[in-house]
């Protein structure tokens, strides 16, 4: 609704602890700096890594190289406990697992993994909770409770790359190929965490995860600012725009963040990311019955699109939306999607159709944490 305040948190509360400090929060240089400060030699922390980051190895029993007098001090040090496992649900006979994680202060989170044939997707949470507010989502409804630390993000992809290892995803063992940052938070809303976490994945072993940044996407409702900062920071990731609407009267009531920022200021700064970058930008746009899925409004999309040229710049994903139960926002007719897709592409805007994994397990972000909440 335009003109109502702007229910916007960009920082979190105040007076909380913060989550323990982990050796993914840190560099391998602040590693070993740490190490030699607990009065252990540097290389310790370079073994440790190689451990969680190499190995995916969390049990302090297997790091054998390690002196058995000083592997508790490490462990104790750079490998604390961060998150619980609460439920795993399972969808896709057994190659959708969705996780909810309780932190260290009781926060739920949720983290999805998706195996495809050619590649596993990890969907991760940037924060506990969301301040966006937007109306149509579980999590926006709760409001913001804190940001996630660096650690906290990266050790979800750590935590699905585990099971993938130990075989417990079926298709043999295998390894994580793309992280999206599609859970839980708005992602620029938790910057330095989010790309600190984007480093940790790309850094090469023992660094990191040492992922390929093009198999990462880094989502946002389009808090402009931190698109800015994100096109010089010279880290090829996928940039997501989450539009859901391509007029303002609309997206005002389907994302409060744009009154603040204009649908025009949003998309020119996602269009000058991948002008920049080189990066194709999407434009997430969820379908939502009556709401904005209508053919003037695909054609509308279509013209503010290529109003920064088409030279492929840009492509549309539509998202099904996975309805929240009890709320009034519900996927649109599939004639009305099809149509929808049909108009864009006569614009010549690439468009595809989200595929709708583990939705029988409340696949929308939040939804899960909402019910356990
Ligand atoms: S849709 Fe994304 S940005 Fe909006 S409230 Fe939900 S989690 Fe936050």
């Amino acid at each position: 609704m335009a003109g109502r305040a702007l229910p916007l948190v960009l920082t979190p509360p105040k007076g909380r602890k913060k989550p323990p400090r982990h050796l993914a929060d840190l560099s391998l240089a602040e590693r070993q700096d740490e190490a030699k400060r607990m009065g252990l030699p540097g290389f310790r922390a370079k073994q440790l890594s190689v451990h969680y980051f190499g190995h995916l190895v969390d049990d302090p029993e297997q790091m054998t190289d390690l002196p058995a007098a000083q592997r508790a001090d490490l462990v104790d040090g750079f490998l604390p406990s961060l998150m619980t496992p609460m439920r795993t649900l399972e969808a896709d006979r057994g190659t959708t697992r969705k996780t909810l994680w309780k932190l260290f202060d009781g926060a739920l989170v949720e983290s999805v993994l998706m195996r495809y044939p050619d590649r596993v997707t990890m969907c991760v949470s940037s924060q506990a909770g969301c301040g966006m507010a937007c109306p149509f989502c579980a999590t926006g409804q709760g409001g913001l409770q804190r940001n996630m630390s660096t650690a906290e993000i990266v050790e979800q992809v750590v935590a699905g790359a585990r099971s993938l290892q130990r075989g417990e995803v079926p298709g043999g063992p295998g390894r994580v190929s793309n992280v999206v940052f599609m859970g839980m938070g708005e992602p620029m809303a938790n910057y330095a965490a989010v790309i600190g976490a984007v480093r940790r994945l790309t850094d090469p072993a023992p660094e990191g995860l040492g992922m390929s940044a093009r198999g990462i996407t880094v989502s946002t409702v389009g808090l402009v600012p931190r698109i800015k900062q994100l096109t010089e920071e010279g880290i090829p990731v996928t940039l997501a725009l989450s539009l859901h609407a391509p007029d303002d009267e609309l997206r005002n009531e389907l994302v409060p963040i744009n009154t603040r920022f204009s649908v025009a200021e949003t998309v020119e700064a996602a269009w000058n990311y991948a002008r920049v970058t080189k990066r194709r930008v999407s434009i997430e746009y969820a379908m939502m019955r009556g709401i904005n899925d209508q053919a003037w409004r695909a054609d509308l999309l279509g013209d503010v699109l290529n109003s920064y040229g088409d030279w492929g710049w840009v492509h549309v994903n539509l998202i099904p939306l996975n309805p929240t139960p009890g709320s009034k926002w519900t996927a649109s007719d599939p004639a009305d999607e099809r149509e929808f897709v049909r108009r864009l592409e006569a614009k010549g805007i690439p468009t595809t159709v989200r595929d709708t994994r583990g939705q029988e397990i409340d696949g929308a972000c939040g939804q899960l944490a909402a019910l356990e909440a």
